[in-house]
This record gives C-alpha cells, sequence and structure tokens, in this order.
C-alpha cells in the first residue's frame, strides 16, 4: 500500500502553519520534509491502519522512522488495503471485516477506513 503526496505539499504546509495575521509558527524541518516528499509516492507501514491519516515506512534520505502523513496531503492511495476492513473502537483493533469485529465479535463498534462512496475508481 502507497500513498502520493500532493504536489504542492510544502505550500499547504506553510498556509495549515500561519495564522490569519500572517504569522508563521511552523517547523523548518516538517517543512524541509514536506518540500522533499510533495509529488511523491511513499509506502505506507500497515501495522497501524487509519482512517484519516497514515503512517509512512521509513523514508531515505528524509525520515528514518517513518512519519505520520494526514490524509489531506495525500494526492491519492495506491493498493488501499483498508477496504473492507474497519478500526473497532470496542477492543481497538483492526478488524479485518467492516460487518463483525474479527477480534471481539462485537458488531456495533466498527468504523469502516474507506466510505463504501469511495470504493470506485
Ligand atoms: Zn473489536
Amino acid at each position: 500500500m502507497k500513498i502520493q503526496i500532493k504536489k504542492n505539499a510544502k505550500e499547504m504546509y506553510i498556509a495549515d502553519n500561519t495564522d490569519f495575521e500572517g504569522n508563521y509558527f511552523g517547523n523548518d524541518q516538517w517543512e524541509q520534509v514536506m518540500e522533499k516528499i510533495a509529488g511523491k509516492v511513499v509506502e505506507v507501514d500497515t501495522e497501524q491502519l487509519f482512517k484519516h491519516e497514515f503512517n509512512t515506512k521509513p523514508i531515505e534520505g528524509v525520515a528514518e522512522e517513518g512519519i505520520r502523513v494526514m490524509e489531506e496531503y495525500v494526492e491519492k492511495v495506491i493498493d488501499d488495503i483498508r477496504k473492507g476492513k474497519a478500526h473497532c473502537e470496542f477492543c481497538n483493533e483492526t478488524s479485518d471485516s467492516d460487518k463483525v469485529c474479527t477480534n471481539c465479535g462485537r458488531i456495533d463498534y466498527l468504523e469502516p477506513f474507506v466510505d463504501e462512496y469511495e470504493y470506485e475508481e
């Protein structure tokens, strides 16, 4: 599973971290990270899955430990393995089914990672 970062990730980061008076409170290091990964395809660490964000695997020359990327910065998701899976709010685990939790068996606590209307490509 991979994500392609938006081409304007750095500009987005700067805009997100500038208040309405024009004061910049962002972090130079993050700004550089965003500049380096902008437009690139990076590998997702699928150990932990989220609905609105992604953990990446280490990115050579950018981040030795991988970084957290919010979905706003993602142009597209490639080979999304989250389809049909859900986060269970009861046991706090990833369920391999979005109908019944494959860990605790409950049905009322599942939050699908990908909403059904997003399935079409
Ligand atoms: Zn569960």
